[in-house]
């Protein structure tokens, strides 16, 4: 039967195929494909995981007192016949030989079978079992974080069955490092039950401009593996098993999408100068050192914001990268660009961003009730002063070799700006002393919080330019959880609140003649370009799949004539219909 789910627009574009469910629903596990030469080790390490959780249960019973309450000694029986269960066992296997998935993805998997078995139960007692199954899992999870795991190779070519369409990934929720993993693989569209709009693992996926679709709230459920599903990234929508016209009628829109795209593609070497002369610098977001190509291709002007911290996540258990191998990524994002400014933001690890492997646990940012509000970026970086002078160095070391921007994340007190600037120069001094070159770097802040964004003085006072990340500053200010999608209705970029600090920071920058750009979601949405035009905005960076549609609005517009308008956008009670006026063709 045909069913159409609705969820968040995140990338847009059409996607068709069939499903592949990523099954973790709450463990924070890496999908990953192996090769069928890998079968043999990955189902080893499901074994030796497994010998190593029923080795630690028989040595928790043996130092028991006598007064261990009998149900707790039951409990751990129940653990140990669930891991000796060899139905269970041989289920596990299927997932790793039949399918390929890497050994804790076949674990999740089959988890997530068994948990819709256990919820269907009458029985209560039965249903309780579900529990123990997830606890086992996740100590069989936890053995194996410690052991290193291959790095995710693409997804085998063909899989038995797989029609021509593909396959677009189903899940509950992805980690942004999972969305990393997945980057080069063959899925051709992403929904998840979860996530906001400008949640990370939704920036990822618009990096991999590749249709996609969030906060689907039930698509992890009602989707079963191998259903044809077609992804509408334009509308927000998941359609299931559809009929053969809804097929052709979506792969007609699709190919009218790639047409776009092609006419597009021509405007890649038009310089971005607005109807009356203004010049607009338009830069690259990337995630990874490889992203460059991808940014050069788009015609960027460079990179206005390499988020670092995705070379600290995904790492299956490996350290940190030291300072040699964040040298190495910076130095090729850097010659990767053939000496077009780079700016690298240092690490903004917490909230939706965790580092994620069991042997990095007493580096992991503390987890509280509030993540977003917590030990996140430069706080965290601030209370690990040596992993930050690390990355520092890094990065110094790496300007060197081109032009280098060196962005701070989540900066709100004057007193986190003189500890940053302290530690950038101590830095300095320490590749001074060991004789290692380093190169000049412009120093730049981000205006995320709110509370930066009302004392913009301190800031311009101590930073050669300033960026504003809108995705934060939204957030921030309204107190929604960008990741939340029961919540996303409220998550507002053209709340009059949000605007105000986003105009304010343009002006002030302007005042004090130092650059400003965008480089939250913002800057990718075509419906903002000519808002952000109109209040002085000449820098956008955006996900370089992003960047000749800003373009195309840019050639269209007319800066002069917007300004205005912009003004009394900023000054309504309700910016949204006055741009959507704006939009229908009222002459800006
Ligand atoms: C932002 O907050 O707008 C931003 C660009 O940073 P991130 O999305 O990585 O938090
Ligand atoms: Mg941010």
């Amino acid at each position: 039967m045909t069913l159409a789910i609705h969820g968040l627009v995140v990338s847009r574009g059409i996607a068709i195929g069939r499903a592949v469910l990523a099954a973790s629903s709450h463990l924070d596990v890496s999908h990953y494909y192996i090769t069928p030469e890998q079968v043999g080790s990955e189902v080893r390490r499901l074994v030796v995981a497994r010998d190593a959780v029923v080795d630690e249960i028989t040595r928790l019973q043996a130092g028991m007192s006598r007064d261990t309450p009998r149900d707790l000694v039951a409990l751990l029986d129940v653990h140990v016949m669930l891991l000796q269960d060899d139905t269970l066992a041989q289920a596990i296997k299927g997932w790793i030989t039949d399918r390929l998935y890497n050994a804790e993805w076949a674990l999740v998997s089959q988890l997530d079978v068994l948990v819709r078995q256990f919820d269907e139960m009458d029985d209560p007692y039965l249903r309780e079992r579900k529990a123990d199954l997830e606890q086992v899992v996740e100590r069989m999870l936890r053995h194996m974080r410690g052991a290193p795991s291959p790095v995710a190779p693409p997804a085998p070519a063909v899989r038995a069955g797989a029609p021509d369409d593909g396959l677009v990934l189903v899940a509950h929720d992805l980690s942004p490092a999972d969305m990393l993993q997945f980057k080069h693989s063959v899925f051709s569209g992403f929904i998840t039950d979860v996530g906001g709009k400008t949640s990370h693992t939704a920036i990822v996926a618009r990096s991999m401009d590749i249709p996609a679709v969030v906060g689907v709230r039930t698509a992890s459920e009602l989707i079963k593996p191998d259903d044809c599903v077609i992804i509408d990234g334009n509308a927000g929508v998941v359609i299931v098993d559809p009929s053969e016209a809804m097929l052709d009628e979506y792969r007609y829109k699709q190919k009218q999408g790639e047409i776009e795209r092609q006419s597009l593609a021509r405007l890649r070497h038009t310089p971005a100068v607005t109807l009356d002369g203004h010049a607009v610098e338009l830069l690259a977001n990337i995630e990874l050192p490889g992203d460059t190509s991808g940014a050069r291709r788009s015609g960027a002007a460079g990179v206005g914001l390499f988020r670092s911290e995705f070379l600290f996540m995904g790492r299956g258990g490996r350290a940190l990268p030291d300072e040699q191998e964040q040298y190495e990524a910076y130095s090729q994002a850097v010659l990767g660009m053939n000496g077009l400014p780079v700016t690298i933001r240092t690490i903004d690890v917490g909230a939706d961003k965790p580092l994620d492997s069991g042997g990095l646990r007493e580096l992991q940012p503390q987890t509280h009730l509030n993540p977003a509000l917590g030990l996140r970026a430069i706080r965290w970086c601030l209370a690990e002063p040596a992993m930050f002078l690390t990355q520092l160095r890094a990065i110094l070391r790496a300007a060197a070799l081109g032009p280098v921007n060196l962005l701070i994340p989540m900066l709100a007190h004057a007193r986190e700006i003189r500890q940053t600037l302290a530690l950038i120069e101590e830095a300095r001094q320490q590749l001074k002393r060991q004789g290692q070159p380093c190169g000049p770097v412009r120093l730049g802040a981000m205006i995320e919080i709110p509370a930066a964004a009302l004392t913009l003085p301190v800031f311009l006072r101590h930073f050669d330019f300033l960026s504003i990340g809108t995705n934060d500053l939204i957030q921030y200010t309204l107190a929604i959880d960008r990741a939340d999608e029961t919540v996303a209705e409220l998550y507002d970029p053209l709340h009059p609140a949000v605007l105000g600090l986003v105009a304010a920071t343009i002006r002030a920058c302007a005042e004090a003649g130092k650059p400003v750009s965008v480089c939250g979601e913002m800057a990718g949405d075509a419906s903002m370009t000519r808002l952000l035009l109109g209040l002085g905005l000449r820098s956008f960076s955006m996900h370089p799949a992003q960047i000749l549609a800003i373009k195309q609005e840019i050639l269209r517009s007319d800066a002069a004539k917007l300004k205005p308008w912009a003004e009394a956008v900023l000054a309504s009670e309700t910016p949204a219909e006055l741009l959507a006026k704006g939009r229908a063709g009222s002459g800006v």
